[in-house]
């Protein structure tokens, strides 16, 4: 669990950084934009990613759409995928922005994944990747087989949803 001590010990210094100022870390944010798409900033930030979404820079598939600073939070490595893969994970996040949600559940995402589809992206490709992505970042987690196979049908399913 090697993983896990390293993630709790890296957001601890991470959000001590910014102390309680949500007006610092907006700075920050600002600060990391590289484009704009639909009225919502982009944001490149590797540490926060794997801060708030315990997803290291290794993986592509680190990405959210944030409610509370209205962006898009990616990682460098998600960022620089090719354009159809990237612009369907966006457009997913644009998806949980303009149904206005607000938390991760399995409904929200398959609603998320039709926004992005009828949007024109390809959809079905990126989660593809993101149920390989997984897997990889399990095993480096240590997670046992187990716990992997039970995370398995919620991406099969919204993977079916997009065939
Ligand atoms: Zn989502």
């Amino acid at each position: 669990m090697e993983y896990l001590e390293n993630w709790y010990k890296h957001q601890t210094e991470f959000m001590q950084e910014f102390g309680s100022s949500e007006e610092v870390f907006e700075q920050e944010l600002n600060k990391r934009v590289v484009t704009t798409i639909n009225d919502t900033p982009i944001v490149v930030w590797d540490d926060a990613v794997f801060a708030i979404l315990q997803i290291s820079d290794e993986f592509e598939m680190g990405a959210a759409y944030h409610s509370g600073f209205k962006v898009i939070l990616m990682n460098t490595k998600t960022w620089e995928m090719k354009a159809e893969l990237r612009d369907a994970i966006i457009w997913h996040e644009l998806g949980h922005k303009s149904l206005g949600h607000e938390s991760i559940e399995q409904h929200q995402e398959l609603e998320a994944d039709q926004f992005s589809l009828s949007n024109g992206k390809n959809m079905h490709a990126v989660l593809v990747h993101i149920r390989a992505e997984l897997i990889r970042m399990f095993a480096v987690m240590g997670l046992p087989q187990e716990s992997i196979d039970a995370a398995m049908p919620a991406i099969d399913e919204r993977i079916a949803a997009v065939a």
